[in-house]
């Protein structure tokens, strides 16, 4: 284990400027905090943050990483709190730890790796500050080093875990270090046999006195010697785990595999790597296909080499890299060096440059396609991972509702949805979802898309399911509608209504069948007056008397019975499921006196009988329709509107809205439409049951001795 000065030693050897006094209240806090918790190994737990400090220094990254590192499982395993971090150790600090917290939560929470890909963005998507990514995974390669002392159980588990999600994602972020030994541990664990045949192999040639190795870097390094190139020559034997995977990616045995050594060139600068290039080929027989550069087209992880096979000394074949130091350490240790060679610079705010670097980095990428995964880094700062109660990851955009989350799964589900638990507390369908979140969705056959959720949904799925349904089931309305107000209007004049009369000017209004004309009635574009006129050519409409008659009741009681079951029905004297709505001018209320008022391309609006707006509508009677309220009106609550005069003193609110309470309003708005050094005049509207509701609501307020004035509002 590190001891702490060793610790801090590291950390100034490439930061001379680091926290020295942050560092060591980390590393003594961290001991603290772990205290007598003992990890798999018998060692004390605060041993494995300390371990991953170490290996974050071996990234050189800044003092604040190294201490998030030796705190990152204070708060999931002890006592220690986001805001306790934060206190001692600085906004900074307590951001990544907050986030390593929140990623170790989800982490639980993944049932399944089937979908390492969309785990994988979620991480992404959850490190918003790249040195979380960093932590993480010296975390997780920490964990793994130690892996021997779990049960297989959990040895199998987190070894298949580290395959499926940490090592890509160490390549994605150029760590090629990390990776691979990420996956050599992994593959000793869950393909014992396969690992343990190849390293034997591997002995045994050596043994053999074919271990060709150092002859051949001694071949090389003479090579470049010869042409004056300055190089660093290394070499060593593929790794067992990316032997076996060439093995089964040419379905080849290990005798079949020509190279399993590589050899790596370092040299200076850009120009020597392609004068290295030029030795190398002019010396030996090149293999075909085997060369790459990727100096002149950089890997999406912002890798860059030259790539090269070559039938090299001891006539063996072999593959050879050539790069500069610099190409080396970033594809090494990829983001963290290439932040390294940077920080010389030493400029302001340089944590942020560093992630807009490594974005930099990612957009390198040469042809669309890679660009676009590469991006996706960026990209995942508009999206959020929630899981189903199954465990499933489904990706989603920024600011998705249930809803959204529910179409997602299935239109079906879409469809019938009527709630939804979020981390298993009911919540409402416009809450916006969280990464990480586990959402549940509750459904109901009796359901059907709502209007209202057009106005939050953000998928095109939601939205296309959701008006889709509207137009539907709007145009069945408009049609029943329609019909209705034809019926009306005929008999209002005491002429015969026919359907077969409406066949013969469908082409007058450009229908094609009779429904349409009905809906085109129906939906305010057309009047019944149109049709009366096209069916009597020359008629002319009677005396406004008439206006009286037609607004009796029309519609027979049996038409309230055809509403289905769970449909509530608030309004008596409509068609069940006619679109209906209640005027802004009047608020009308159960105890009301209402009417309805057949509106262009709205459906039904209802009024108070005394509103001044129907006042417009008198010349119209066909659009009046006879409405009551249904005596399940009182199920819901509705929203009355009040003006008042409040006098100007500290807790005049709060008594007006205490006062509201107690009756069991609710408050759903409330506007401060002037105010004086006396007085507020306010506009609330409040939630009642119903009329009475309402005017109790009133005449409490009355009683207050801050309410100077108060009254329903009208207008
Ligand atoms: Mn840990």
């Amino acid at each position: 284990m590190l001891r702490q000065y060793e610790l801090v030693d590291l950390v100034k050897s490439y930061d001379p400027d680091a926290d020295e006094d942050a560092l060591n209240r980390a590393y003594v806090f961290a001991m603290k905090k772990h205290g007598a918790q003992l990890r798999a190994s018998g060692d004390p737990y605060y041993s494995h943050p300390i371990e991953v400090a170490g290996i974050l220094t071996k990234f050189k990254l800044d003092s604040a990483s190294i201490i998030a590192g030796l705190l990152h499982d204070t708060v999931e395993d002890t006592d220690t709190t986001v805001e306790e971090v934060r206190s001692l150790f600085g906004d900074q600090v307590a951001q990544i730890v907050d986030g390593l917290t929140k990623l170790a939560m989800i982490e639980q929470k993944s049932a399944n790796n089937k979908q390492a890909e969309n785990f994988r963005k979620l991480l992404l998507a959850m490190s918003e500050d790249i040195r979380v990514l960093l932590i993480k995974l010296a975390d997780r390669l920490h964990n793994m080093r130690t892996l021997k002392y779990c049960n297989p159980e959990k040895r199998a588990r987190v070894a298949r875990e580290t395959l499926d999600i940490y090592a890509p994602l160490a390549e994605r972020i150029g760590m090629q270090e990390v990776k691979s030994e990420l996956e050599e541990i992994a593959f000793a664990e869950l393909h014992k046999e396969a690992h343990d045949s190849i390293v034997a192999r591997l002995n045994f040639l050596r043994e053999q006195g074919s271990n060709l190795v150092p002859k051949i870097i001694s071949q090389l390094e003479k090579d470049m010697a010869d042409n004056g190139i300055k190089a660093t020559v290394s070499g060593r034997e593929k790794t067992p785990y990316s032997i076996w995977r060439k093995m089964q990616q040419k379905n080849a045995s290990f005798e079949q595999l020509s190279d399993i050594m590589a050899f790596r060139i370092c040299v200076d600068d850009v120009a020597t790597c392609y004068q290295a290039l030029g030795v190398v080929h002019s010396k030996y027989h090149m293999v075909p296909r085997r060369f790459k550069d990727y100096i002149s087209t950089p890997k999406p992880n912002g890798y860059k080499s030259l790539h090269t096979g070559v039938i090299g000394p001891e006539n063996t074949r072999i593959e050879i890299q050539i790069r500069t130091h610099e190409m080396h350490e970033v594809a090494e240790k990829g983001v963290a060096a290439h932040w390294a060679y940077k920080q010389g610079e030493k400029a302001v705010g340089r944590n942020f440059r560093w992630i807009r670097e490594l974005l930099e980095i990612l957009e390198q990428a040469s042809n669309p396609e890679e660009f676009l995964e590469n991006t996706k880094l960026e990209m995942y700062n508009d999206q959020v991972f929630c899981f189903t109660p199954k465990g499933d990851l489904i990706g989603l955009p920024l600011n998705s509702t249930p809803v959204d989350f529910a179409y997602a799964v299935h239109s079906s589900v879409g469809d019938t949805c009527v709630g939804a638990k979020i981390n298993g507390e009911i919540r409402p369908l416009r809450t916006i979802l969280q990464n990480g979140d586990q959402v549940e969705i509750l459904t109901s056959k009796a359901q059907h898309p709502s209007t209202e959720w057009d106005r939050f949904v953000v998928t095109g799925k939601a939205k296309a399911a959701i008006r889709k349904y509207v137009r539907a089931y709007k145009r069945e309305q408009f049609i029943a509608l329609g019909q209705q107000v034809l019926e009306r209007t005929f008999k209002g004049e005491n002429l015969e209504f026919s359907e077969k009369a409406l066949v013969n000017i469908l082409q007058n209004f450009e229908a094609e069948s009779i429904d349409d004309i009905y809906a085109k009635v129906g939906e305010g574009l057309v009047t019944s007056w149109d049709v009366l006129r096209a069916v009597y050519p020359g008629y002319k409409q009677s005396k406004l008397g008439r206006v009286v008659k037609s607004l009796k009741p029309v519609f027979k009681k049996s038409d309230d019975k055809k509403a289905k079951k769970g449909e509530p029905v608030k309004i008596k004297g409509l068609i069940p499921g006619m679109a209906v709505h209640f005027a802004g001018c009047c608020h009308p209320l159960p105890g009301d006196r209402i009417v309805g008022i057949v509106t262009t391309g709205k459906g039904v609006a209802v009024h108070t009988i005394d509103c001044k707006v129907l006042e417009k509508f008198a010349d119209e009677p066909e659009r009046w329709l006879d409405i009551a309220w249904g005596d399940d009106a009182l199920e819901g609550m509705h929203v009355g509107r009040l003006k008042l005069m409040l006098t100007n003193e500290p807790g005049s609110l709060g008594e007006l809205s205490n006062l509201i309470a107690r009756h069991n309003g609710n408050i759903s708005n409330l506007n401060i439409t002037n105010r004086t050094v006396s007085y507020f005049e306010l506009q609330v509207d409040v939630e009642v049951k119903d009329l009475k509701h309402l005017t109790d609501i009133i005449a409490a307020l009355k009683a207050s001795k801050v309410v100077s004035y108060v009254a329903r509002a009208s207008q």
